[in-house]
């Protein structure tokens, strides 16, 4: 397992945030993240004053990057290795965008839409919360569980309502139950005596 989970994360490692292949003449920004040279510099591209990171989000002030020369050995070992998932394999697991014709990989939390880096960077998302899809999967899972949580705690309140309902019913019925008979009972009695007091005066 351990050998699958670093295997991952070495594939991660190898790969572009936006295009999902293989670094393609890597380069890595002041934040830590890495790009292929033409992916960030294609979103990049309408930008003028600042320069978000496509994954992080983090601003910069400049179009600012160095080249990644030991991240190229290390894609090499990747495609040795052919631990790249087919181009087709990511084709359909990843939603591509109709407008930018780019993997759709980030998620706007505001609009609840999915985005790739070209949408994300647009005068529409600027302001909004973008985050990758997979933590927005966690984030709204969580949001999901704790809203749920207090529906289950309501149920649960109502249920011991009902409980504490149905043996007060239960009391109720006996109660009435025993003065139905009661009734009943002094009914027959006095039947009788009016019967027996008739029979008398006859
Ligand atoms: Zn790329
Ligand atoms: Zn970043
Ligand atoms: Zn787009
Ligand atoms: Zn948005």
């Amino acid at each position: 397992m351990e050998f699958v989970s670093a295997l991952a994360d070495f594939q991660r490692e190898c790969s572009c945030p936006i295009c999902l292949d293989y670094l393609k003449d890597p380069v890595t920004i002041s934040c830590g993240h890495n790009f292929c040279f033409d992916c960030l510099n294609h979103s990049w591209k309408d930008l003028t004053d600042a320069f978000p990171c496509p994954v992080c989000r983090f601003g910069f002030p400049e179009r600012k990057f160095r080249r990644n020369p030991q991240l190229c050995n290390l894609i090499e070992i990747a495609q040795l290795l052919r631990i790249r998932k087919s181009k087709r394999k990511r084709q359909e697991e990843n939603a591509i965008c109709e407008k930018h014709n780019q993997f759709m990989t980030l998620f706007c939390v505001k609009d609840l839409q999915i985005l790739c880096t070209q949408c994300s960077f647009s005068a529409e998302h600027q302001r909004h919360h973008i985050c990758p899809i997979k933590q927005a999967a966690t984030f709204q899972r969580r949001i999901l569980e704790s809203s749920i949580q207090p529906l289950k705690n309501n149920v649960e309140r109502v249920e011991k309502v009902l409980i504490l309902q149905g043996r007060k019913f239960l009391e109720l019925k006996k109660k009435m139950d025993g003065l139905i008979l009661s009734t009943r009972h002094a009914c027959m009695v006095s039947i009788l005596m009016h019967w027996n007091l008739s029979k008398i005066n006859l």
